[in-house]
Order: C-alpha cells, then sequence, then structure tokens
C-alpha cells in the first residue's frame, strides 16, 4: 500500500488495515474499507478529521454502525472509528438539582447508561437497549419511547471547519434530523442535562426500558430502516401495502415489525434491493415516497 499523507502523520493513531464492515455494523454484512483508524482522545480525531477532508481521500465517519449499511466489495477510501472516543466527566451541577455532564462522541449507551446508573443521574434512560454510540444518536437525534436525543442535549462539540462547540438551538433538532446531518462534521463531544435522581430508580427504570425492548424483532438489523411519513409509522404503512416477511436472498422484511428489514446472508446488495422494493411498493400502492432511516457507506446500484 503507498505511504499516503494520512498514513505517515496518523499511523500513531491505533488502525486497523483491511477493516470488515461485516464484523463492525449491526447488518453484519459488507465488505472492507482499506482501513479504520481509532482515534483515543478529541485532538487526535478533529486532526484526523481535517487531515481526511483535506486529502481528498474518500472516508467515512462510523459509531456503533447500528444504523449502517456499507457496500459489499473493497471500499477505496478509510474509516474514522468513533468506538475508541469514549468517555464521561460531570461538568456542572445546579441547585435545582440539575447535572450537566459531557460524553465523548463514541460513548456506548450501555457506557452512558452504566455511569447514569452509578451517579443516580436520571433522563437518559430511554436510550437504554438502543447499540448506539452517543455520537451517532445525536447525530440523528434518536430516541425511544417518546422521548429523543433533543430532549437532553444541552450542546453538541465537533470538528468541521474547526473545533466549535453547536448549542441546543444550532443543532436544529427535528424528527431524525440535527443540523449534524446537514453539514459534513464529526461529533466530538455531547453535553447533556440531567436530573440528581438515586441509583435505584434509575436502574430501575432501565430495566423496564430494557423488558419493554425485548419486543423488537431478533436478528441482524439497523432498527427502523425507514423514517415514519407524516407522522405515519413507516412499519404500518409496509405491513398495509402486504410487504411483512417479503424476501430477497438473504434479507426480509420482518413478520413481527415490517419497519424491520433482517439480514440472515453475507449480502449488503440483497438488503439494499429489498429496501428499494419496499419503496417501490409503496410507492406503486400509496404513492408515498419512504424516506430512509438507515445511512449508507460506499456505492449502492
Ligand atoms: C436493534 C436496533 C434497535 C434500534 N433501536 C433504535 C431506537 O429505539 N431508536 C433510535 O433512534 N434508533 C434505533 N436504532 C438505530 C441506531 O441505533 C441509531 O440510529 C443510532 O443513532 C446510530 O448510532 P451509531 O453510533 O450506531 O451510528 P452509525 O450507524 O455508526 O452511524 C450512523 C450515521 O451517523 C454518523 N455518525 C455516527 N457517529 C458520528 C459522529 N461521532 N460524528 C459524526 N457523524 C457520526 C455516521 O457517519 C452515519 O452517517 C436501532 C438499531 C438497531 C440495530
Amino acid at each position: 500500500m503507498a505511504e499516503t499523507d494520512i498514513w505517515r502523520d496518523f499511523k500513531y493513531i491505533p488502525h486497523k488495515y483491511n477493516f470488515s464492515f461485516a464484523s463492525n455494523t449491526t447488518y453484519g454484512c459488507g465488505g472492507t474499507a482499506k482501513a479504520a483508524f481509532f482515534p483515543v482522545c478529541e485532538d487526535d480525531a478533529a486532526r484526523l478529521y481535517f487531515a481526511l477532508k483535506r486529502s481528498g481521500e474518500k472516508f467515512c465517519i462510523l459509531g456503533c454502525g447500528s444504523d449502517t449499511l456499507a457496500q459489499d466489495g473493497f471500499y477505496d477510501g478509510y474509516v474514522l472509528s468513533t468506538v475508541r472516543l469514549s468517555g464521561i466527566a460531570e461538568t456542572q451541577t445546579a441547585y435545582d438539582g440539575t447535572v450537566a455532564i459531557s460524553v465523548s462522541g463514541g460513548t456506548k449507551v450501555y457506557e452512558l447508561l452504566a455511569y447514569c446508573k452509578r451517579r443516580g443521574l436520571t433522563g437518559a434512560e430511554f436510550l437504554a437497549g438502543i447499540p448506539a454510540s452517543v455520537g451517532g444518536l445525536a447525530f440523528m437525534n434518536g430516541g425511544a419511547d417518546g422521548k429523543c436525543m433533543q430532549d437532553i442535549v444541552r450542546s453538541v462539540k465537533i470538528a468541521d471547519k474547526n473545533v466549535r462547540v453547536l448549542t441546543a438551538e444550532e443543532c436544529n433538532f427535528t424528527y431524525k434530523h440535527s443540523t449534524m446531518r446537514d453539514i459534513t462534521c464529526l461529533i466530538l463531544e455531547v453535553k447533556l442535562l440531567l436530573k440528581r435522581s438515586v441509583p435505584s430508580v434509575v436502574a430501575a427504570n432501565i430495566a423496564r426500558r430494557l423488558i419493554e425492548r425485548r419486543k423488537l424483532p431478533a436478528g441482524r438489523s439497523c432498527g427502523c430502516v425507514f423514517e415514519n411519513y407524516c407522522g405515519v409509522s413507516a412499519g404500518k404503512i409496509i405491513e398495509n401495502a402486504g410487504l411483512k416477511g417479503l424476501k430477497m436472498g438473504g434479507a426480509y422484511v420482518s413478520p413481527a415489525h415490517a419497519n424491520f428489514i433482517i439480514n440472515c446472508g453475507k449480502s449488503s446488495a440483497d438488503v439494499y434491493a429489498l429496501i428499494a422494493k419496499v419503496k417501490d411498493e409503496v410507492y406503486k400502492k400509496y404513492g408515498i415516497t419512504l424516506k430512509e432511516e438507515v445511512c449508507y457507506i460506499g456505492d449502492f446500484k
């Protein structure tokens, strides 16, 4: 492999050649990227991000890979993985029991909730069971149980042209959307506003959510593939179109929840073809164009 500037300047950052998307996304399919970097501190992550942008090389950002479908075959680019960019610090406590914590972008939900449980902090329990990073969730304004990230985010530190902080207002959170999705950027840190509680209450809230989530379909997926349409459940629309159980190659529409496409094969092309088929059928039947929530890496046709 040619010694590019990226290699020369950043090989001190933990990295892995021939990074497998199949092993690093919840869909469990996709090919390999030429390499992935795993920065462990914000400075390195930001410097690498700026260098990748300047280099003109192809690259993508990957959190926990729980909302990502990556192309099969060889992705001729780099992956900036945030999985080792994790850590939490309590930054501020107010008299009214409000507590601000700074969470590194790659911190996993289970790490965040373990911290909240230990420290008796409430407010983030609705995230329990989502197999995601906090940066990925802020990017998507993800959530569950009628709540989403915008309910607890105070600010987000990003790298785009430089490193800067977006206030919650500047994040422009809407359904499954944020400013961070519109501009190209790396989310370095998310500041959350939580409330002081007691560990046993937080633990019980988390346990309750985890029990509720057992109803979700098992199997390799990205959670919901499509965004709801004008407030109507995309799953219901797909179900009403008679597409539950539809199968293409190694992928099928879950008979339990029609917005879940389960991968039981090895091919991202199958998953993509089924997504396209569902979109097509829903359009033919209802004139509705469903929009994917799932994010793509690489080329799909
Ligand atoms: C079984 C299952 C259940 C799920 N349930 C839910 C649910 O209840 N609610 C919900 O909202 N979602 C759910 N999801 C979907 C998914 O977990 C969320 O969309 C989550 O926000 C993705 O986070 P991630 O770290 O895995 O992101 P990835 O899949 O790694 O990336 C998704 C996108 O975010 C970008 N991104 C990730 N991290 C950063 C960063 N630090 N900076 C800039 N961009 C970044 C990536 O470039 C990519 O475009 C579920 C998924 C699965 C597999």
